[in-house]
């Protein structure tokens, strides 16, 4: 039995791998989560009875109780997961992505290595810190090319500044201290769970309500998507067989502008749910884009590919129309969430001193 510690277990990547590992008979795992906004338990529900499942809430920059954690359930592995993850609220208020992100992980990284030093031979050797990460530490990207492991960093905005301070603990930590890690950095994740503040499940619901869908700018921004299922898959491989020291990009060799996005979504429920009034590209509005806005975002992933064998299952026409369908079929699930503490509101104008009904991204 190999047992894990997920950070972020509530959130929606860490729900799917937390899902992921316990349809495997080998794994035990310990989600730890602060269960902030964007935590849902109920991403856990089919999980929650599993005697191979345990949660705890608690903070990740509480060091105190992380290395209790690390002594209680003498893990494995650790995939870490936990962080404020949303651009446009990094904007509005960036201290808890400093808190999260950065002081949360230097604490878990501390708890580790105090947990590591405590192993013996062959168990310190298996040992690993996994630390999930995103292309937006990159920065921009031309209008051609992708991006390496090699790639210089150069965040844009609040939250990937901490993502990538975030990254240079972790190098530190195996560099100063030997503590095998391993890093992933991947592109934007969309499926099932997805909390509604996010560009597809946003697009959804606004369709469903029969609302403006707000689109940043011209909405030419470009992005790579990545099934969240196929993510899941990745840092599996990466925890698993990734090279201590090394990381690994992980994409989803999808890139789409958002309009294409938009409209992609909107065909789907054409069919799926047809409007009486018209098509429902006839929704989108352009809004102002969003401050500091990357404009291109491509991911290298040949070397996941070559060394850990994985590449994504999923095509993006394959994996939007199951996120669609999935939203349509899931209404117990986001319903709530829009009835209670988040309703479509547009996020992240603080730097321009504007209000207006917006998109998540
Ligand atoms: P999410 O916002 O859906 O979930 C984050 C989870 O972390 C939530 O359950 C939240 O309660 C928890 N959390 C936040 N701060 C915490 C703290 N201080 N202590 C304990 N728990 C805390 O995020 P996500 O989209 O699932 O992203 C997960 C990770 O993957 C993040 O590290 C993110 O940077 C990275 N990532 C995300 C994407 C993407 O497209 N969503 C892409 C690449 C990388």
């Amino acid at each position: 039995m190999k047992r894990v510690i997920v950070t972020g277990g509530a959130g929606f990547i860490g729900s799917a791998v937390v899902r992921h590992l316990l349809s495997q008979p080998g794994f035990e795992v310990l989600n730890i989560d602060k269960l902030t906004y964007a935590a849902n338990l109920d991403s856990l529900r089919d999980v929650a009875d599993n005697a191979r499942y345990r949660f705890l809430q608690a903070d990740v920059a509480d060091r105190q109780r992380m290395s209790q954690a690390f002594a209680d359930f003498r893990p494995h592995a650790v995939m870490h997961l936990a962080a404020e993850s949303h651009v446009d609220r990094s904007i509005d208020g960036p201290e808890v992505f400093v808190h999260s992100n950065v002081v949360g992980t230097v604490s878990l990284l501390i708890a580790a290595l105090d947990y590591w030093r405590g192993l013996e031979g062959p168990d310190a050797a298996a040992f690993r810190f996994h630390h999930v990460s995103t292309d937006e530490v990159f920065g921009d990207l031309g209008e051609t090319g992708a991006f390496t492991e090699d790639s210089p960093y150069q965040p844009s905005s609040p939250y990937s500044a901490s993502k990538a301070a975030a990254d240079h603990f972790v190098r530190a930590w195996a560099r100063t201290y030997g503590l095998p890690v391993v890093l992933s950095n991947c592109s934007n994740n969309y499926g099932p769970f997805h909390f509604p503040e996010k560009l597809i499940p946003l697009i959804i619901m606004k369709c469903l309500g029969g609302e403006a869908i707000p689109v940043y700018g011209d909405g030419s921004q470009v992005r790579d998507w990545l099934y969240v299922e196929d993510h899941a898959r990745a840092l599996q491989a990466v925890m698993e067989r990734g090279e201590p020291g090394d990381s690994y990009n992980i994409g989803g060799d999808a890139e789409r502008t958002n309009l294409a996005v938009v409209h992609t979504v909107c065909d789907i429920l054409d069919r799926h749910r047809p409007r009486q009034e018209g098509r429902h590209r006839d929704l989108i509005t352009f809004v102002p884009d969003r401050p500091g806005h990357d404009r291109r975002y491509a991911m290298d992933f040949s070397k996941a590919e070559q060394t850990l064998g994985w590449r994504p299952q999923e095509s993006f026409e394959s994996g939007i129309e199951k996120t669609v369908q999935w939203y349509l079929d899931n209404g117990w699930w986001w319903e709530p969430i829009l009835a209670g503490r988040y309703a479509g509101e547009r996020l992240g104008l603080a730097a321009a001193g504007k209000k207006a009904s917006g998109q998540g991204g």
